[in-house]
């Protein structure tokens, strides 16, 4: 008897994509939250999830930051949250881990530079709105 075992990746988009500034595009972007499982597979058919990753990706250079449990719950969070405030001090948490991520091999002199960027980049799109 042939018994047909496999591995399957499947990709997910979750929910809404989340506005926040990306130090490589220079500028706002759309972050996806992608969920990707690895399926065990028995004759084609899934089985069995195996590994399950979450990372929010930039939508402008792809860049992709691997979620941990923490950060995935507080994508929940966002999505059930109803309270402006509430809305607020979790984007600035994935602001700040945004930006953990992609400032993480620079120096302190190209760090202030970066963010001197975006500083002007957030008055331009304030005088924008
Ligand atoms: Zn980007």
């Amino acid at each position: 008897m042939l018994v047909v075992f496999g591995w399957v990746k499947q990709m997910d988009l979750v929910g809404a994509p989340m506005p926040a500034y990306c130090f490589n595009c220079q500028s706002y972007r759309e972050w996806g939250h992608l969920k990707e499982t690895e399926w065990a597979t028995l004759f084609f058919i899934k089985i069995l999830p195996f590994i399950s990753k979450s990372r929010l990706i930039c939508d402008g250079c792809r860049d992709e930051i691997t979620l941990n449990s923490k950060a995935q719950e507080k994508i929940k969070e966002l999505a059930n949250a109803s309270d402006a405030e509430e809305v607020a001090w979790i984007k600035a948490g994935f602001d700040k881990l945004i930006e953990a991520h992609q400032l993480q091999n620079k120096t302190e002199a190209q760090k202030q530079y970066i963010q001197s960027i975006r500083s002007s980049a957030s008055s331009a799109e304030r005088h924008v709105k």
